[in-house]
C-alpha cells in the first residue's frame, strides 16, 4: 500500500480508491462494501452520508440487510443524508409534513370535484325526465 503524501497527491492505489476510503485515507480493497455506493468522482455523495450517519453506522446498516435490500438501503441513507443536507431543521419529516399537507388539500378538492359533479348528474337526470317526479306520484294515486 502506498500512503498518499500530505500535499494530497494520489498514487496509483489512490487514485482508484473510491470516495469513502479516499476521505478515509485507507486503500480501497476489491471488496471494499463502500466503493459500489460512492464512486470517486462523485465525493459529495459520500461526505453528506459521512457527516450525517458516519462510516461505521453505514457499515453496520448494509452488513444488517439482507444482500438483495443493500442498494435500497444506500439509497435511502444517500437520499436522508441528502435531503438532511438541504434542511438541517425538517430534514425527512419536514419532506412528509409538506407531502401529507399537499394530500391533505388534494383530498379536498377531490371532495369537492365529486360533490359537483354529483350535482350535474342531478341536474342532468331531472333535464332527461323533467317529469319522473310527476309520473312517480301518479303511480302511487296522489
Ligand atoms: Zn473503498
Amino acid at each position: 500500500m502506498t500512503i498518499p503524501s500530505s500535499s494530497g497527491q494520489s498514487s496509483s492505489t489512490w487514485a482508484h480508491a473510491c470516495a469513502a476510503c479516499k476521505h478515509q485515507r485507507r486503500k480501497c480493497k476489491s471488496d471494499c462494501p463502500l466503493a459500489r455506493y460512492f464512486p470517486a468522482d462523485q465525493p459529495d455523495r459520500f461526505v453528506n452520508a459521512y457527516r450525517h450517519f458516519g462510516v461505521s453506522n453505514i457499515l453496520r446498516i448494509i452488513r444488517g440487510v439482507r444482500p438483495e435490500d443493500r442498494d435500497a438501503a444506500m439509497n435511502s441513507i444517500m437520499m436522508e443524508s441528502n435531503i438532511r443536507a438541504r434542511d438541517p431543521v425538517g430534514g425527512c419529516y419536514g419532506i412528509i409534513c409538506k407531502l401529507e399537507l399537499q394530500l391533505r388539500d388534494l383530498y379536498d378538492e377531490l371532495y369537492d370535484v365529486k360533490r359537483e359533479l354529483a350535482l350535474y348528474h342531478a341536474q342532468e337526470q331531472s333535464m332527461l325526465n323533467p317529469n319522473a317526479d310527476d309520473a312517480a306520484l301518479d303511480k302511487e294515486g296522489y
